[in-house]
């Protein structure tokens, strides 16, 4: 009787509730689904596959025609990524460049070529804020520190305890290799070497051969091949494929600070 009267109320109530409603918010801006750091450091942390906030009017992808198409989300790397950056913060003193994409990847897929990563004009500026702030990231390292590292943070399922490191086997991490050759992408003081220190399976091992081939589905993306050292960006990328293990809510916080110590180690060994 009581939920009965109280909606047999309603009507009376109802110019009150329409006068006190908000206005109606504004229209999304695509900034607001992409965290940006500027940085200090020669560091630049992406996060593509992270995001979990709806885009308003951006019909979801389907695919039509595309071989590596797809949706999943990437779980807690944007979580992990932002701890990694307070970790970094107490370890170096400076901060890092970040982008972090907050929308969902089924709207626009930044580690994809334009043609390939969004379908609608409507996705377009999700995909481009992502992209300049990048890109300004990577040009201003350039010009401030002559070289620098990007980190491209993901979650793969495939291989749940280990890292999976894509270079496009060793492409996109070039003026790093003939500055100071492959022990600064798989020795002790490089980032994953480190981690390897740290007790993580990492894929390819250390002890490989540096020809070793990396794992054929996590070789790398677009945004290691897109503003790897071997192009005019010229900063040296390496994308990390988090095993699932690695990033659930338990762990994360755990990893990203292990991650925070092995980058402040090939900071101070490679790009001091
Ligand atoms: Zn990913």
């Amino acid at each position: 009787m009581h939920r009965l009267n109280k909606f047999a109320m309603l009507p009376l109530l109802l110019p009150s509730f329409v006068a006190l409603a908000p206005a109606a918010p504004d229209s999304p801006k695509p900034e607001d689904f992409v965290t940006v750091q500027k940085g200090t450091l020669p560091i630049i942390l992406s996060a593509p596959h992270g995001g979990r906030k709806k885009v308003p009017d951006v019909p979801e992808r389907v695919g039509k025609g595309l071989k590596n198409f797809q949706t999943v989300l990437d779980t807690n790397t944007a979580e992990m990524t932002e701890k990694l950056v307070a970790e970094l913060e107490k370890a170096l003193d400076g901060k890092p460049w970040v982008v972090i994409a907050r929308f969902e990847r089924k709207y626009a897929d930044v580690n994809r070529s334009a043609e390939q990563g969004y379908e609608s004009d409507k996705a377009k500026p999700y995909y481009d804020a992502y992209h300049s702030a990048l890109e300004s990231a990577c040009k201003a390292v350039r010009k401030q520190h002559r070289r620098g590292i990007l980190l491209d943070i993901h979650g793969n399922g495939v291989h749940p305890g280990a890292i999976c490191r894509g270079t496009l086997n060793g492409k996109t991490v070039t003026l790093l290799k003939e500055r100071d050759g492959w022990a600064a992408i798989n020795g002790k003081n490089s980032v994953l070497g480190r981690m390897e220190k740290l007790g993580y399976k990492i894929m390819p091992p250390g002890n490989a051969q540096n020809t070793a081939k990396e794992e054929r589905q996590f070789t790398g993306g677009f945004i290691v091949s897109n503003y790897g050292s071997h192009t005019a960006y010229a900063i040296d990328a390496i994308q990390l494929e988090f095993g699932s293990i690695l990033r659930n809510k338990n762990t994360y916080a755990t990893t990203a600070k292990d991650l925070a110590e092995a980058i402040r180690v090939f900071h101070d060994s490679y790009l001091k």
